[in-house]
């Protein structure tokens, strides 16, 4: 598929882009342009379109405002040493984009037109893409229910956007030990809900969880599984690793509520060949709290595309708190962190094929 590539001018001046750069924080700025396909019953998906980033023209009685219709994707474009631009296996977001878009009743749309929107961003968008340190431009494809029809079905007409917003740290404090909170009452997906989906109303209904975490005094919200909850699902926004005293990475396994994370699988590839031993099973948050207590687990890390692996340092609930280690960043999760953005910057070999010029 090929698009249209945008006729509008740049509505950002040189200047104001340079300012915007020196410090994007996340998801505060957002680029010239944003990529476009429709997709409408019996005709399917449109051929694509560069527009200029500016308001959509939403009837109120649209769909997707009433029964949250909604999918979203996250990936970033790095800058390389020589100005190339690159994405992290890309095939990986399409490919849950398809799943999480199947979940929610919306029409499936293939990878080559996903990474087809990525390329047609970043091309007319380069200037965007942050040169140096370890910025990024954060690429954001999202596709709803765009019919003006209030009966509870399927949307007969659909719209994917691709837009574009450039990153620096995802925590305000940089990469600092997180204080994580422990749910007493919300979860955040149930058994044969959308816990697996990327959709808008996982995060809808994980925004309070957060809301009172943050009240407690920590960084982010855990989510136990709702049936027992006793197994530790995932953060509100990042998948967990717990790493113990005999090389044991261990992570939650996929039950259907929890998002298959890019970094949480390309974590576990990777574990074995830096000596540890990828473990993906449920983990008890009782064991766990006695695992941290007799110094048995040494460290446990978030990880996402955002904030690709962030430490965590403490973990609290009303039961009581408890301090991972010396509450620190630990030696292997800055480690692992440090492979994983070497290899999305290119300042190591990409033995596995999983970077994607754009
Ligand atoms: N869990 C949730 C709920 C998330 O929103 C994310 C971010 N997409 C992740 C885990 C991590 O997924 P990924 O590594 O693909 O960014």
């Amino acid at each position: 598929m090929t698009y249209t590539p945008p006729t509008a001018p740049r509505r950002t001046s040189d200047e104001r882009r340079a300012e915007i750069l020196a410090a994007p924080g996340f998801g505060n700025h957002f680029t010239d342009y944003m990529a476009h396909q429709r997709w409408t019953v019996g005709e399917g998906w449109s051929s694509g379109e560069v527009l200029p980033y500016g308001p959509l023209n939403i009837e109120p009685a649209s769909a997707v405002l009433h029964y949250a219709q909604e999918i979203f994707e996250g990936l970033k474009a790095f800058r390389h040493a020589d100005g190339s631009v690159w994405t992290f296996r890309p095939d990986m977001n399409a490919l849950r984009f398809q799943r999480s878009a199947e979940r929610l009743a919306l029409p499936p749309l293939s990878t080559e037109d996903f990474i087809a929107s990525l390329e047609a961003v970043v091309q007319a968008d380069e200037p965007w893409v942050p040169g140096g340190g370890e910025k990024s431009l954060y690429l954001r494809p999202f596709m709803f229910a765009n019919e003006n029809f209030l009966g509870v079905r399927a949307s007969h007409t659909v719209d994917f956007y691709t837009i574009a917003s450039p990153a620096g740290d995802y925590f305000p404090r940089g990469v600092q030990p997180l204080t994580v909170w422990i749910s007493p009452d919300y979860a955040r997906a149930g058994r044969g809900g959308t816990g697996f989906a990327k959709c808008g109303g996982n995060y809808a209904s994980s925004l309070e969880g957060k809301n009172s975490a943050v009240g407690q005094g920590a960084d982010e919200v855990m989510f136990l599984d709702s049936e027992t909850h006793t197994f530790i699902d995932e953060l509100s926004g990042m998948n967990v690793f717990v790493l113990h005293s005999d090389g044991r990475l261990v992570t939650p396994q996929l039950t259907g509520s929890i998002l298959p994370g890019v970094t949480r699988d390309s974590i576990l590839e990777l574990a074995p060949d830096h000596g540890l031993t990828p473990v993906e099973e449920r983990i008890d948050i009782h064991r766990l709290a006695e695992d941290i207590a007799s110094g048995e687990v040494l460290e446990m890390f978030a990880a996402g595309t955002a904030a690709v692996i962030n430490p965590i340092g403490k973990l609290a609930s009303e039961q009581g708190e408890w301090t991972i280690g010396d509450g620190g960043s630990g030696e292997t999760t800055m480690a692992l962190r440090r492979i994983l953005t070497d290899l999305q910057y290119g300042r190591i070999a990409d033995d596995r094929g999983w970077m994607h010029r754009l």
